[in-house]
């Protein structure tokens, strides 16, 4: 029944959104059921809201003092009854949009029609149809719009797709060199650890990136940032000789990606020609290569830059913009400049599959990259609901830790039936 006792007006009111699975089909006596022991529960804790069921998901809004609604949003992530806890919104309102109740229930479609009239009394049909209107009454666009993208929306189809194709392989060996090999690079100012970026869907490797690493470890960053201007640019581009004998050494016969600073290709005249003769020098076909660069980078100069692309198009090495969405140029970049390829950055992915506006933009990028026809990888994935969740929305090219992490002077091995480590 509705519940008319409102709870006192409260400072740092807040509304949080989720949408769930049901865990297992339940009989309409169960969903009723479930949102009157919400109601109960609601009505001590000063919380009001809404419960949205199709019969197979759930829509809920929770509103009501910003600690108490984490509290319990908490906790119904622990419910054994909700799979897939997607959270859509979370932040402070002005006031209360679902006041009268402390847990309205609609039944929506399939749900709806389950509830037969013997099982529904008078009372409680009049309980749904009154949330119903008041969703409808709202004035409140951004609920609207949930709502009408949980009943339409094309999340539907983040169904885990059916199992990749059959492969030869299920696992791959890691591959070290040998230690004369070792021996006979001990002078490089460089080093270079590979990881794989994984095509999960033919359980395959996509390509290996080859990631920097000084002669004592360092990272990326460390080594990088000892240099600057032309001595840094020189670094960049000379370095990639080592990553490419090391590459060859461990017989890498698949696509390779190499990192740039885009001064590395703009700033040096001779880059093109040089990284061509490298190539040339360690066995590669230049088809081989993707040159990876961050979109910030790219808009600095942007001139130059395209100038030095159509050379190495010509030579037919392609190119990916990495760490996309980590906020830079952003989609307009895609505009006027399509890279081969396109790395989204990892502070997107991480969390993808209980986060509702991470997966509202990489649904927009694959789209945009799937119109343009520019190949997707995700970054960073450490967690299998992640994979599950990238995989379900068609990132099916995979770098992470859930896969492998980087190995220095090697190529890791890959397991390509991911299990919870
Ligand atoms: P990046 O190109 O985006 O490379 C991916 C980075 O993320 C690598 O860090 C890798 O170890 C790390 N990573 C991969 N999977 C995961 C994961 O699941 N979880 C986490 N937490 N991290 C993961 P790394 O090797 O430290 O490289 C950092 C950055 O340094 C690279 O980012 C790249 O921008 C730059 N870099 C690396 N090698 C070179 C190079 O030869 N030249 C230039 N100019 N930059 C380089
Ligand atoms: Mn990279
Ligand atoms: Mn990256």
């Amino acid at each position: 029944m509705p519940d008319l006792t409102l709870p006192p007006a409260m400072t740092r009111l807040f509304h949080l959104i989720y949408r769930s699975r049901q865990s297992a089909p339940w009989n309409p006596q169960q969903v009723s059921d479930l949102s009157c022991q919400a109601a109960d529960r609601n009505r001590t804790l000063g919380v009001t809201g809404l419960l949205v069921c199709d019969g197979q998901y759930f829509l809920q809004i929770l509103e009501g003092e910003r600690e108490v609604v984490e509290t319990l949003y908490a906790r119904i992530r622990q419910d054994p009854r909700h799979h897939q806890v997607v959270t859509l919104v979370a932040e402070p309102i002005r006031a209360r949009y679902f006041a009268q109740w402390s847990m309205g229930l609609v039944a929506l479609g399939p749900a709806m029609d389950m509830m037969p009239d013997r099982e529904v009394s008078d009372d409680q049909r009049h309980y749904l149809n009154l949330a119903a209107r008041q969703l409808y009454e709202l004035d409140d666009h951004r609920f609207k719009i949930i709502f009408h993208a949980f009943t339409h929306g094309r999340w539907r189809a983040d169904i885990p797709s059916p199992l990749a194709p059959p492969v030869a392989a299920r696992s791959l060996p890691e591959v070290r060199l040998p230690a004369a090999d070792l021996g006979a690079m001990a002078d490089n100012g460089a080093f270079f650890a590979f990881q794989p970026i994984v095509d999960t869907y033919r359980r395959c490797i996509s390509s290996y990136e080859a990631l920097v690493r000084g002669p004592r470890g360092e990272s990326p960053a460390e080594l990088l940032g000892r240099l600057q201007g032309e001595a840094l640019y020189a670094f960049d581009l000379h370095s990639k000789l080592w990553a490419l004998q090391t590459a060859a050494r461990l017989g890498l016969k698949d696509m390779l990606s190499l990192n740039f600073l885009p001064g590395a290709l703009t700033y040096q005249p001779q880059a093109v020609p040089t990284l061509l003769r490298c190539l040339a020098q360690t066995g590669f076909d230049p088809a081989q290569i993707v040159l990876e660069v961050t979109e910030e980078e790219i808009i600095t100069r942007p001139k130059p830059f395209f100038a030095a692309i159509s050379q190495l198009r010509e030579a037919g090495l392609r190119l990916a913009i990495d760490d996309f969405g980590a906020g830079h140029a952003g989609l307009s970049l895609l505009a006027d400049f399509q890279p081969d390829k396109l790395k989204i950055d990892r502070s997107i992915v991480t969390g993808i599959h209980t986060h509702g506006p991470r997966q509202a933009i990489v649904r927009a990028i694959v789209d945009v990259c799937y119109h343009l026809g520019i190949v997707v990888v995700a970054e960073g994935v450490e967690e299998p609901e992640e994979l599950a969740w990238l995989q379900s929305a068609g990132v099916t090219l995979i770098q992470g830790y859930v896969f492998a992490r980087p190995l220095l002077n090697g190529l890791p091995g890959v397991d390509f039936a991911v299990s919870r480590a």
